[in-house]
């Protein structure tokens, strides 16, 4: 049985991991964070959580819906999350463009984003197929001594940083990278600095470097506030009637009522997302002054000036590919390594699911 390490527990890596399980392949995954889920991530607070990546999900392509159908309980956790109050505004938070019609719909996963993500991975987990705090380094071009120059007989090790630990694990005969461009790119190149590659695969990972050159990803700093003094009885929220805006605002480019979501209880929390030119050009500033900043402009836009009971920043550095590669993967024979994620075709849940699919079929037909 062929020994698979999947490095990254997002949708696109937890698609190719159940897929070439399926199809017979011994596979571990290899996560740096402590659970699953990547940017579909939920965070907790005191009054509710947040979906402060993913904010919904649509279903276009009919594999992706038929995951969604068909694998147990998943149709449960996914709900339509009516969004039809999505509006444009300008900087001063008046309405520029007429609601969207309400043309497809956007999905939620509840209790939170992650909860997807948690549920496709959980057959795997239980199998102990799967180490989070687990953060791959490097890694390394094994060649047998008796055949030194067959790639055949070569596999690959892990470097992986676990807690203060870095462990070696041995043994793989091929990697899938299911992690954003910029950090595959620094892990490939790292490990090829470090001469940890065979002269013979440097080519091939040289290639896959410059693939991954074309494709360009914007940073993202969201802001998540808290108003549990707007949920007095006879008060359902403080903001403006709608639920869900795009923005002109030169800081702003989304905002969404977090508690207008199915099943994320009422106490009134809005999501916001600064656009990539802000995100970008303020990407190193301290955090407390992004927050600062985006409250102000959240307020121009919205007329809610009374201070959030809870406020906090999160800086996503690959939030939204800009231009993506234009094929659904990467792989390489000789090294038997290869790339997924929704880099590759877009920006969204869906293109992560499909990359994985696909990179998972393209190994399993070797
Ligand atoms: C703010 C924001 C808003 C978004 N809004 C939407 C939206 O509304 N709709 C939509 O469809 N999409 C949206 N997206 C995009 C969506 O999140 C992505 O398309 C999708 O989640 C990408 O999945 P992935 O598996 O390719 O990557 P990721 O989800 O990034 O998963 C990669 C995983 O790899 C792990 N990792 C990285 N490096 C290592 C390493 N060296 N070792 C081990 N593990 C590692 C990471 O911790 C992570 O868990 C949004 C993204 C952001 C950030």
């Amino acid at each position: 049985m062929k020994n698979i390490a999947i490095i990254g527990a997002g949708m696109a890596g937890v698609s190719a991991a159940r897929t070439l399980e399926k199809a017979g392949f011994a596979v571990q995954i290899f996560e740096k964070s402590r659970s699953a889920g990547g940017r579909m991530a939920t965070r907790e607070s005191s009054y509710g959580s947040f979906d402060h990546g993913v904010q919904y999900f649509t279903i276009r392509d009919p594999r992706f819906a038929q995951a969604i159908n068909e694998v147990p309980g998943t149709s449960e956790i996914c709900r339509p999350w009516s969004t039809n109050a999505v509006r444009v505004l300008d900087e001063l938070g008046r309405v520029i463009e007429a609601p969207l019609p309400a043309r497809e719909k956007h999905f939620v996963a509840v209790p939170g984003m992650s909860s997807l993500v948690q549920h496709w991975i959980k057959p795997l987990e239980d199998q102990g197929l799967v180490h989070y705090h687990s953060q791959v380094l490097q890694l390394e071009s094994v060649h047998s001594e008796a055949n030194p120059n067959s790639a055949k007989s070569m596999t690959w090790t892990l470097h992986v940083q676990k807690g203060e630990k870095i462990v070696a694990i041995p043994g793989f005969d091929s990697i899938v990278f299911a992690i954003p461009n910029p950090q595959c790119r620094a892990l490939i190149e790292h490990s090829m600095l470090q001469k940890l590659i065979h002269p013979d695969l440097v080519s091939s990972l040289q290639a896959i470097k410059h693939q991954i050159d074309l494709v360009v990803t914007a940073p993202c700093w969201t802001l998540m506030v808290g108003y549990p003094q707007a949920s007095q009885p006879g008060i359902p929220h403080i903001g403006p009637q709608w639920n869900v805006a795009k923005s002109t605002h030169h800081r702003i480019s989304w905002l969404a009522r977090e508690s207008s979501k199915p099943g994320k209880g009422h106490i009134e929390r809005w999501t916001i997302q600064a656009g990539p030119e802000w995100s970008k050009e303020h990407l190193e500033d301290d955090p407390p002054r992004v927050k600062a900043k985006l409250i102000k402009a959240f307020a121009e836009l919205t007329g809610i000036r009374v201070e959030p009971t809870h406020s906090v920043v999160h800086r996503w550095r690959y939030a939204k590919t800009l231009t993506p590669l234009g094929q659904p993967y990467l792989w390489t024979e000789d090294a038997r390594v290869g790339t997924c994620g929704d880099w590759h075709i877009g920006h969204r849940v869906e293109d992560a699911f499909i990359s994985g699919l696909s990179l998972a079929l393209r190994i399993a037909a070797v």
